[in-house]
């Protein structure tokens, strides 16, 4: 008899990723968090799974992917939201539209170093795969510019890391938030080691992400225009231009950017998603891993904004990351 073997999984879910604060109306907001940590009581998947601990990053891992004059520039910002006050989440970043507070950069330290030690543990055979629930986002970021609710590049440290650290050759980045991840697309344009596939809404912020834009050849945007048809797109995009791709550049470990914008009541996005299409583009994802990747997938949350159908989606995503 055949016996599906499940996955080992490990999730990143702290009260400390809600320290971050961005203002009481602001969609990339704390209970993003709570929402999504509910999930520990009523998803038998998330109950099981190893917890991995959030942990601070270190400064020269930061430095795989951003300047040291923009790490300075957070901390400084931090600290002046604190001065001026009253560090509620109004102080805007200098390079624009993030919001943050006197705990923002340790906050994102804390996301950085925890999905750093979820890589650790699927490289070391401890985990299959993980799924880390942080905040702020990072796709949006790039080396020397946090934008778009984004201050440090979760996904990219962490894919150059895993290169750096294990010597690893060739990494998947997928990314299905509704928004395009200019900053991991710019942090890689010229890096043949980092394949970054992207489907996103056209046009949406940031306004990047067009078909030409092809890096060293090392990366596939799909802008999808919004509407009815904008979910088949997407699947067909996976289901198709992926695996293809995929024939040829053989990831030895595979990321997602784990955006759940894309669903149909999200407030900032006009895709129609539903819960399970984030369970079918899991899954395929998971074939492309266990076909060349011995299933390793580390899954990092990016955007969001619907409370409720966020923990659906990321319930639905978990479930499919450890039993498909
Ligand atoms: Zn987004």
């Amino acid at each position: 008899m055949y016996i599906k073997q499940k996955s080992r999984l490990g999730i990143l879910v702290d009260d400390i990723f809600a320290k971050h604060k961005t203002g009481i109306y602001h969609p990339e907001n704390h209970q993003r968090i709570f929402a999504i940590k509910k999930l520990q009581k009523k998803s038998k998947d998330f109950e099981t799974a190893e917890k991995i601990p959030p942990k601070l990053a270190k400064n020269e891992q930061l430095f795989l992917c951003h300047s040291p004059k923009y790490i300075q520039l957070i901390e400084e910002d931090c600290r002046l939201s604190k001065q001026i006050g009253p560090d509620d989440g109004s102080f805007t970043l200098r390079t624009g539209d993030v919001q943050i507070c006197s705990e923002s950069f340790e906050t994102a330290l804390f996301a950085v170093g925890g999905v750093l030690q979820a890589v650790d543990w699927v490289l070391k055979d401890r985990l299959d795969v993980a799924f880390c629930a942080v905040r702020p986002p990072g796709h949006h970021a790039s080396a020397e510019c946090g934008m778009g609710f984004c201050l440090l590049n979760n996904i990219a440290i962490a894919a150059r890391y895993a290169i750096s650290h294990f010597r690893l050759k060739r990494v998947l980045i997928v990314d299905w938030d509704v928004h395009h991840g200019n900053g991991t697309q710019d942090i890689f344009k010229n890096d043949p080691s980092v394949f970054y596939f992207s489907t996103h809404q056209w046009p949406l912020f940031p306004g990047t992400g067009k078909k030409e834009e092809r890096g060293c050849g090392n990366i596939l945007n799909f802008p999808i225009a919004p509407g009815n048809h904008s979910r088949l797109e997407v699947l067909n995009a996976f289901q198709s231009d992926l695996v293809q791709a995929m024939e040829s550049f053989k990831p030895e470990m595979v990321f997602i950017s784990a955006g759940f914008d894309a669903h149909y009541q999200d407030p900032l996005g006009g895709m129609n998603l539903t819960v399970q299409d984030f369970g079918i583009l899991t899954g395929v994802v998971k074939e492309v891993a266990k076909r060349y990747a011995n299933g390793r997938i580390v899954s990092v949350l990016e955007g969001g904004y619907h409370p409720e159908s966020l923990a659906l989606s990321v319930e639905e995503h978990v479930r499919i990351l450890k039993n498909a």
